[in-house]
């Protein structure tokens, strides 16, 4: 089961009652935070989630409300003693940027890891999640992230028996590990059939649509994207500014062939976005106004 919560949905500046853009998920007993604006340990509060468990820190780009509330956060996760290292992926710079903000929260129990990315993408395994970064188009350095729960076949137990597995083995190889008894070694794909679909979320925000969005979130159960503007007449301006409207993210989600799209980083100067769901809606039906606290049950589909 993968847990996700929008922690906030607000573009450029905090509001009341609407947080910077932020999501986290829950996987496994371990957190995954994208992006850390201004107050997003409050927003966390909020929805009543732990800083502590994140182990990855995964970072779009490095405008100040994506980022910013960085030192309070570390802060916050060093006064509930985690001591477990945490790693943070983001575009090159990263290490200097945090480094930076690090003068104000110097000294942490726990050890920081950096991945810096290069290139138009990158494959990571982290927590036992596929997470994909794909470069997206802002006017800085920005990634989108897909991430992925991998699914093990089914086990045969009809094969194992075929195979004269010892019983004993079965558990561990159902569990991927390879086994020695007895001086025989027998391997997970002796008994597990082929790979079945796991769950996908795919995030992105701060860019122009791009075909790597579309590429990157195929066929994602759920599809989290910036639509910084609803009205229609400020299209020249997401252009300008590299960002989307509405109808350029829903337009995004149906040629990925996403399952459910969620909007966020809405303009501040966009107090409420409901009113242009109809027309979103006409070009993606399962289009969702994000909103701060959202949260989405994601499991494995029935066999
Ligand atoms: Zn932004
Ligand atoms: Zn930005």
């Amino acid at each position: 089961m993968l847990d996700i919560c929008l922690l906030g949905t607000g573009g450029m500046m905090p509001l009341p009652k609407r947080y910077l853009t932020s999501m986290m998920a829950r996987y496994n007993g371990s957190s995954i935070l994208i992006d850390c604006g201004e107050g997003t340990q409050i927003a966390m509060k909020e929805v009543g989630w732990s800083p502590k468990p994140i182990d990855v820190m995964l970072f779009t780009h490095y405008h100040a409300d994506h980022i910013s509330g960085l030192p309070g956060l570390l802060l916050g996760m060093g006064n509930a003693e985690r001591t477990e290292p945490l790693t943070m992926v983001g575009p090159r710079g990263l290490e200097k940027v945090v480094n930076s903000l690090r003068v104000i929260a110097p000294e942490l129990p726990f050890e920081i890891r950096f991945i810096e990315l290069s290139g138009p993408a990158q494959d990571l395994q982290l927590c036992g999640l596929d997470i994909h970064a794909f470069r997206v188009n802002h006017n800085v350095t920005c990634y989108g992230y897909s991430i992925y729960v991998p699914r093990a076949g089914k086990f045969d137990p009809v094969a194992a028996k075929e195979k004269e597995i010892p019983v004993r083995c079965w558990n561990l190889l159902q569990k991927g590990q390879v086994v020695e008894m007895d001086g025989v070694t027998y391997t997970p794909d002796m008994v597990m059939g082929p790979k079945r679909r796991g769950i996908k979320v795919t995030y992105c925000t701060d860019t122009r649509p791009t075909n790597s969005i579309i590429e990157s979130a195929k066929e994602s159960d759920l599809f989290i994207c910036e639509g910084m503007y609803g009205e229609p007449e400020k299209q020249k301006k997401a252009k300008e500014y590299k960002h989307m409207t509405f109808y350029e993210a829903a337009d995004l989600a149906k040629k990925a062939q996403v399952k459910e799209m969620w909007l966020t980083h809405f303009s501040p100067s966009m107090p409420d976005g409901r009113r242009y769901m109809k027309d979103v809606r006409k070009i993606f039906p399962q289009a969702h106004l994000g909103r701060d606290g959202r949260m989405a049950e994601l499991d494995f589909a029935e066999d």
